[in-house]
């Protein structure tokens, strides 16, 4: 790409905002022009309004540039959000309606029928319907982060075995939650068996993904999914039992294969951000783990392990991801390289 694509961030100084920052620095077509947050924060200086807590310093470039209220006039095109959820609904549509492609995080719009949740490994052809939207620029979603790994992981075995229902438990990370998040007093040594208003998304988003697109909307596919969701004290990295029903039943052996060789858009393009395996198996039976892997191919793929008969269902396995890397920030991202690489920002 010649010139870099200007970007703005929304919600920059949360959690999910300074991984944009972290994932955006050097990024070969996008450039961070703008910084935009809550009117509290507005006027600042970056350093200023942002609890930083990355594991590299703010880069020097934006450390000392002003934030700006949501809701002001942006010159960037490519809005990318990780907007509080209380706020987020209005202000992407605002946003949209002025011409911006609005790249989200937030759970606001996802399930709206002319908005879709986009894995680009999965269903890029789900772009088509953000043509049919009222906005003047678009809105583009991503999915919830215990979704992202499990949907990654059941693309391919629905191609391959198709889907009657999958009984997840989660193990979620407190970088889940933003910053602060879950007090300390609450989390350290204890499980949190309640995170509200989780489990309704994590029973229907997946299906959405997997759908297909009738008219000008997305028709959910018709598997089941069970959620049970669990805070733990974990920072960064959801690990997720699965226990799941097919409509073929297929080998551990056979499962194993289709998730090692499974391979997409993102890939054959060579997107910028895209994995170069979307789903890494683990054959040893303590993998995997957050504090081990959530970095493999840079927190952008979905790992699996224990892939065994599942004595109520067909087949159980354990599912992990980086939850605010390929569950939010790094989503984002690659949908955003998705929709500039598949022609629609033109
Ligand atoms: P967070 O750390 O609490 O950050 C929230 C961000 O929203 C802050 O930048 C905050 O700015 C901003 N904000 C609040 N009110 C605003 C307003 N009126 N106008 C503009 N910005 C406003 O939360 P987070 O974890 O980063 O999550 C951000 C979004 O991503 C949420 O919708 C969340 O559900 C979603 N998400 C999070 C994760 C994750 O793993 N954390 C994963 C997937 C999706 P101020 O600093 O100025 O208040």
């Amino acid at each position: 790409m010649e010139q870099k694509i200007p970007v703005a961030l929304l919600g920059a100084t949360g959690t999910v905002g300074q991984k944009f920052i972290v994932l955006l620095q050097n990024h070969p077509w996008f450039e961070i022009t703008e910084l935009v947050a809550s009117p509290r924060s507005a006027g600042k200086t970056y350093k200023e309004a942002c609890a930083w807590k990355q594991d590299i310093p703010i880069p020097a470039y934006l450390a000392e540039r002003i934030v700006i209220a949501s809701g002001e006039e942006l010159k960037s095109r490519i809005l990318f959000s990780g907007m509080d959820a209380s706020v987020a609904g209005p202000l992407e549509e605002d946003y949209a309606e002025k011409g911006h492609v609005v790249v989200s995080n937030a759970k606001n719009h996802r399930m709206d029928p002319d908005v879709p949740i986009i894995i680009p490994e999965v269903n890029p052809e789900h772009f088509e319907v953000t043509r049919h939207q009222k906005y003047k620029g678009a809105i583009v979603t991503n999915s919830n982060c215990v979704v992202m790994p499990m949907a990654m992981v059941l693309a391919p075995l629905h191609k391959a075995f198709g889907l009657e229902w999958v009984q997840l438990t989660s193990m979620q990370a407190v970088s889940g939650a933003g910053y602060p998040g879950v007090s300390s007093y609450d989390i350290i040594g204890n499980v949190i068996p309640f995170i509200g208003g989780e489990e309704p998304k994590v029973e229907v988003e997946s299906q959405k993904i997997l759908g297909t697109i009738e008219g000008d909307t997305v028709k959910s596919a018709d598997f089941i999914v069970s959620a049970q969701c669990n805070r733990v004290p974990v920072i960064d990295g959801h690990t997720e039992n699965l226990s799941i029903k097919f409509k073929k039943k297929p080998t551990p052996g056979e499962v194993r294969k289709v998730l090692q060789e499974w391979k997409a858009m993102p890939q054959e393009k060579k997107l910028p951000s895209a994995p170069a395996s979307p789903v890494i198996v683990f054959d040893e039976d303590d993998r995997p783990q957050p504090a081990r892997d959530i970095w493999r191919e840079g927190g952008m793929a979905a790992c699996v392990g224990r892939i065994r008969e599942c004595p109520i269902g067909d087949i159980k396995m354990v599912v992990m991801g980086h939850n605010t890397v390929r569950g939010a920030a790094g989503a984002a991202i690659l949908n955003a390289e998705a929709y500039v690489s598949l022609g629609y920002l033109d």
